[in-house]
Parts: C-alpha cells; structure tokens; sequence
C-alpha cells in the first residue's frame, strides 16, 4: 500500500505536461526522416456493401513504424505532421501509393474500385493547386471516381472560399467527397446542401453503442433517412459485431466498415483477401 501510495504521490509531480510536449518534439523531429527512412506504409480497410457482402472500396490508413517506438498512431502523428508543415509531402505520398494500388485493383480486381484517403483542414490550407489530384488521375488514365476524398466537418465550418474551390474541382473530376466521423463536430447541419458531399460516414460512437431499441438506434436510421434524401450514400464506421451489422443494414446503411469484416492491412495483404474472398460464395460475413 506504502509503494503504491509512494508511486502515486511520485506520479503527482511528474510533470506530465512537459512530458507530453517532450516526447512530441522527439516524434516530430524523427517524423522528418520518416519519409525518407521509408518508415510510412498505407494499410486499407475495405468498405463492404451491406447488401450484398460485395467489396470494392477500401479506405487508405496511413502507418509509421517508428525505429524505436514500434507503430505510432496516425492520431498522434498526423497533428504533428500538420503542425510542422510535413503533412503536404506526407499526404502527397499518401495520394501517390493509393493511386497506384486502385490501378491495380482495378486492373485485377474489379474494374469500378475506389480508394478513399482522408484529407485535414490543414492539407486544404497548405494546398496550392486545387486541380492538382485530378490532373495526376487524369495523366495516369485513371477516372476521378476512382478516389473518394475523405473530410470533416471542421473543414466546412468556416470554408474559405479556397477550400470551396478545391472541393469544387474534385468534385467537378468526378471524385467523391465524403464527410468523415459525422455527428462529431460542432458544426450546424446547413453545410450539407451547401458543399457537395457524396457519402455521409457515421462515427463509431455511434456504432459503438447500437443495440436493439437503443437511443443510438434511433439516431443510425434518422442520419441515414436524411443522407439518402439528400442523395447521398451512408458508410458505417467501427462495426465489431454481427448484431451491429444486421441493425445497420435493416436500417438502410448502404455500407459497413470495421473489425468484423477486416482490419486496415498491407496492400498485399488486402489483395489476397480480396481474391480469397471474391472465390467464395456471396456471405454478408
Ligand atoms: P478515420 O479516417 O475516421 O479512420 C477510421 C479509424 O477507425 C482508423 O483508425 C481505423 O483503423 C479505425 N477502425 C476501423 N474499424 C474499426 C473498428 O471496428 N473498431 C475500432 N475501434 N476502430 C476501427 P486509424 O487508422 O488509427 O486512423 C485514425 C485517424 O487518423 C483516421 O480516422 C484519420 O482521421 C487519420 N488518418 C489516417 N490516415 C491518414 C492520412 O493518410 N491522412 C490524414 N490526413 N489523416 C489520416
Ligand atoms: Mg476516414
Ligand atoms: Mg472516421
Ligand atoms: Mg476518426
């Protein structure tokens, strides 16, 4: 008891906050050589249609394995890249290898596949040519829907009208945009049919915490009334459970993202269970 009382009073005054802000400057200077060192990868998840169990989205995730850390999340590195300014050849990269692997899979996998990466209010900022990703689809004889650009509310909630302008050129190219972790913002529900967003992407809290006949239920079926007449498509985030699953497709929700069908993985890893999967009988998992 004496030990753990001395730890805790020990713990009291470490302090944590210089601790924090110490280990961020540490990760934000090997996060330059992080490139360079080819300690990035892109793992995906595939987006799996309810309906139908099909497979022909995936999102794009990205990974740092630090030399000595072991894998650092992309919540606590991604603040840091944007922070020093890394985020413009990080998320450049990001696009790179992703264009790469939906030629790929579209070539051998199915030919409408498409890969979503998730773009920061930051990334819009330091943006300078909002054509630039179409262009480089366009030059590599990829059509724009073969990309879905993920956002967040926080983007829209004061849209310059750069940003506008960067949505509306993808937009224009035919990439999707979609609107990521919905329902945890600040932001009002007007920006919905003033920006054009393709897909509407419901935060695991709220998929956490489904059950028959739970308050969360009720608020899955209203979100995913107003996408579908707003025209827009619903994705799922985080579901873990069979249960999960089965309410959100009764509901309506066009596709499902989570544990239960796959965690994000190598490309190649992804590859074989697509194939392994395609081989099958159609099953909803
Ligand atoms: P996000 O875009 O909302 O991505 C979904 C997160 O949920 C991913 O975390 C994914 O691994 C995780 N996830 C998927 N299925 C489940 C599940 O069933 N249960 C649970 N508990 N989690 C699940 P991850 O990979 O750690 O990424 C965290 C966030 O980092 C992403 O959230 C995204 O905002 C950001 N991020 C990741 N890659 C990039 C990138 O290339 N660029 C930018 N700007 N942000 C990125
Ligand atoms: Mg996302
Ligand atoms: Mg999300
Ligand atoms: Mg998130």
């Amino acid at each position: 008891v004496a030990k753990d009382g001395g730890r805790n009073g020990f713990r009291y005054f470490t302090p944590a906050l210089q601790e924090v802000a110490q280990t961020r400057m540490r990760l934000a200077n090997d996060l330059h050589d992080a490139l360079p060192g080819h300690q990035l990868e892109v793992h995906y998840q595939p987006i799996v249609h309810l309906a139908s169990g099909t497979v022909r989205k995936a999102e794009a995730l990205l990974r740092w394995h630090h030399p000595s850390r072991g894998m650092v999340s992309p919540a606590q590195f991604i603040p840091i890249a944007e922070s020093t300014g890394l985020i413009r050849d990080i998320g450049e990269w990001v696009f790179q290898q992703a264009m790469a692997q939906v030629a790929h899979w579209r070539a051998v996998h199915d030919p409408g596949f498409n890969i979503s990466i998730n773009k920061s209010p930051v990334q819009f900022r330091l943006g300078v040519r909002a054509h630039a990703w179409p262009e480089q689809l366009h030059q590599r004889g990829l059509p724009g829907d073969c990309m879905t650009v993920e956002i967040t509310e926080g983007l829209l909630l004061d849209a310059s009208p750069e940003v506008s302008q960067q949505l509306a050129q993808m937009r224009q190219a035919g990439m999707h945009v979609a609107m990521d972790d919905f329902g945890t913002g600040y932001s009002s529900l007007s920006y919905l049919h003033r920006h054009p967003i393709d897909i509407l992407k419901i935060d695991q809290a709220f998929v956490r915490d489904l059950g028959p006949g739970s308050p969360t239920l009720a608020l899955c079926k209203a979100i995913i009334r107003m996408a579908h007449e707003l025209g827009m498509q619903v994705v799922a985030e985080g579901v873990e459970t069979p249960t999960q699953r089965d309410l959100l497709a009764e509901a309506g929700c066009d596709y499902g993202q989570g544990y239960l069908f796959a965690r994000p993985m190598p490309a190649e890893v992804l590859d074989g269970w697509l194939r392994e999967r395609q081989s099958l009988p159609a099953s909803n998992d």
